[in-house]
């Protein structure tokens, strides 16, 4: 944080010449690489498998970005028993040692930020910015995680005593395999970080990456591997999560879980069903239906650049985009026009290139959302800028969609209560500030909002009342995007996250540590 070249999500007008270099050598060194078959890693070792998945470009579906494994069941059983195996070893490492290696681990990413950058932007679709802000904080991520062992004295802590013959010690210890199953849209934040927290603080991982970026799951593991985290203590299944993902998060022998992705699958599939013997810790991250408030004194031009950054930013991909925006009648009619304005002038394209703010949609399956959704707002809305895919010259292979305002919509439309992940964004008009809030906390998500307002008092209102777990004030930036480790801890309240404690934050690795209080008697 300290250093000033660094790349985050809210420099997303870095013009850094000497950046680009690299990024151009480094993209030109890993397309001499596509197309290569990755196996497993279990218990230290290589493991083929008789199937395997290609993963594509979103930006052209016709190139093979990598061929990687696909694990059976029986693969996440052998994965779970070397993680189990190596759990002795690894707790009674010196806390020291552990975060001596995960910030080994980062320095490394940080060596390779371009070449991850590249195959990030490949694999997943994001421009340049966001890819090498994504690596950067991966890198932060690991760093901040072992500087809170250090912090805490790897969390061991005299108590007061009822007798001079007694010692009393809280010890926070490991719980043991720890499953991490990532989403495709930060695939190695979400992935290498909940990976960080559980290594520091003692547990051994299996990490099962998205079936739709599952190279980076190769990576992240190659990377503590170079690091000398020893065999079995990281283990990496990759596949469906149907299959691997199902068969690790509810393997018996798993004793906690950090997933990262959708509601349907972390809520309804995984946290009902994964404490079956007993209750065990479930981490689950989720979506979003991020609101941004503007009021009749906010500044219009900062409302403006921070919704469109969270609304198109990345397409609207991102668990914190903005996709739903309630403003004051007063302003609302300038505020759409200087907002498809700004959609309009958007610069769409290959992710490689330069110049590109918005990449493809990052998957199949969210390409075909966006007709199904674009034809839902025409419908039942007005559709000011957008809501039409590229299917024509350079970008006609790939899945290229513009970003899209939409108006008018009913209060309780379907695009109103449900996270789109897509460059879609819906505004309505609100008469005051009571309005707003209750329109802002009508979902079941609970994870980013933004606010603008010139009022103080406004501004206290809505700090109190917003249900939300990361919030931003008048903020150019991004209105709901844009945290980052150790700054803005970032989590989500209600259907958004299982824990109220955010990552990247004071209280993340003590939710991979369940306390033991020892009493030594004289
Ligand atoms: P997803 O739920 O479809 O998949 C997430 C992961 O779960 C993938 O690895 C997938 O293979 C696996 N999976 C799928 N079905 C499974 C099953 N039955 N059992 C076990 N694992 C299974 O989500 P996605 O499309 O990859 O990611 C997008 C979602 O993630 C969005 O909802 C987004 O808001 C959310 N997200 C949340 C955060 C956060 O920090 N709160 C961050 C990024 C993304």
């Amino acid at each position: 944080m300290e250093n000033e070249s660094k790349v985050t999500y809210v420099t997303l007008s870095a013009d850094n010449e000497e950046l680009h270099s690299k990024l151009d050598a480094a993209i030109e060194k890993v397309r001499g690489r596509l197309g290569q078959t990755h196996p497993l890693f279990i218990g230290g070792k290589e493991r083929p498998t008789q199937q395997t998945t290609d993963s594509f470009t979103p930006a052209d579906t016709r190139v093979v970005v990598a061929r990687v494994a696909s694990a059976t069941t029986e693969d996440v059983n052998d994965a779970v028993r070397a993680a189990r195996a190596a759990f002795a070893d690894w707790r009674s490492t010196p806390w020291q040692r552990r975060v001596e290696l995960v910030d080994r681990a980062a320095v490394l990413i940080r060596e390779s930020a371009h070449e991850l950058s590249a195959w990030l932007m490949l694999e997943m679709g994001k421009n340049r910015i966001e890819a090498l802000g994504e690596i950067e904080e991966t890198a932060d991520l690991y760093h901040y995680y072992a500087e809170q062992m250090r912090a805490n004295g790897g969390f061991s802590r005299e108590m007061g005593r009822l007798s001079p013959a007694d010692t009393n010690t809280s010890v926070l210890r490991p719980y043991g395999v720890w499953a991490v199953i990532a989403p495709w849209n930060f695939p190695y934040a979400l992935m290498g970080a909940p990976a960080a927290a559980a290594l520091v603080a003692g547990n051994t991982v299996v990490m099962k990456p998205s079936s739709e970026t599952p190279l980076s799951g190769v990576l992240l593991c190659d990377v503590f591997r170079r690091a000398g985290l020893p065999a079995g203590t990281v283990n990496l299944v990759t596949g469906s999560g149907r299959i691997a993902g199902d068969a690790l998060a509810l393997h018996p022998d798993v004793a906690g879980l950090t997933f990262t992705g959708s509601y349907d699958v972390g809520f309804e599939k995984l946290y009902r069903r994964f404490s079956r013997s007993y209750p065990k810790p479930c981490i689950v991250e989720m979506g979003g239906k991020n609101p941004a408030i503007v009021m009749d004194t906010a500044d219009l031009d900062r409302a403006v650049t921070g919704v469109y950054r969270s609304a198109f930013g990345m397409g609207g991909q991102k668990c914190s985009a903005c996709s739903r925006v309630y403003v004051h009648e007063k302003v609302a009619r300038e505020l759409v026009t200087r907002l498809v304005s700004a959609a309009q002038d958007a610069r769409i394209g290959d992710p490689l290139e330069r110049t590109t703010f918005l990449g493809p949609v990052g998957t199949r399956g969210g390409f075909d959302d966006y007709a199904r959704f674009s034809s839902m707002a025409r419908e039942s809305g007005t559709v000011r800028t957008g809501g039409a895919a590229i299917g024509d010259g350079q970008l006609a292979h790939g899945f290229y969609v513009r970003p899209t305002v939409v108006t008018d919509l009913p209060r309780d439309h379907l695009l109103m209560k449900e996270e789109l992940f897509l460059p879609i964004v819906c505004v309505q008009t609100v008469g005051s500030l009571d309005e707003a809030l209750e329109q802002a906390n009508d979902t079941r998500f609970g994870l980013t909002a933004g606010f603008f307002s010139g009022r103080q008092e406004e501004i206290d209102a809505f700090l109190d009342r917003i249900e939300a777990g990361v919030v931003y004030v008048n903020r150019a930036a991004g209105a709901t995007t844009g945290a980052w480790p150790g700054v803005q801890p970032f989590g989500g309240w209600k259907g958004s996250g299982s824990t109220g404690k955010n990552i990247g934050g004071l209280y993340t690795v003590q939710c991979y540590l369940r306390e033991q209080s020892r009493t030594l008697t004289k």
